[in-house]
């Protein structure tokens, strides 16, 4: 049940541009350019992202990018 309630808050979140952990701006997060053009975006609570340059969306790392 609760799975339910969570996937379309973290997509809501993701969708802000914030953390689905603690919900803070991923922008403030800590970023480091990768070689395909995207940045991988490290919150402060220690969760990975990577960010799209091109069409400007977060989605959460794959455990190969982290
Ligand atoms: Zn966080």
């Amino acid at each position: 049940m609760l799975k339910n309630v969570i996937a379309p808050i973290q997509a809501w979140l993701m969708s802000q541009g914030r953390c689905v952990g603690d919900g803070k701006p991923l922008s403030a997060g800590k970023r480091q350019k990768r070689k395909d053009g995207t940045e991988k975006v490290t919150c402060s609570c220690g969760r990975i992202f990577i960010y799209d340059t091109k069409s400007k969306k977060y989605r959460r790392a794959l455990l190969e990018e982290v």
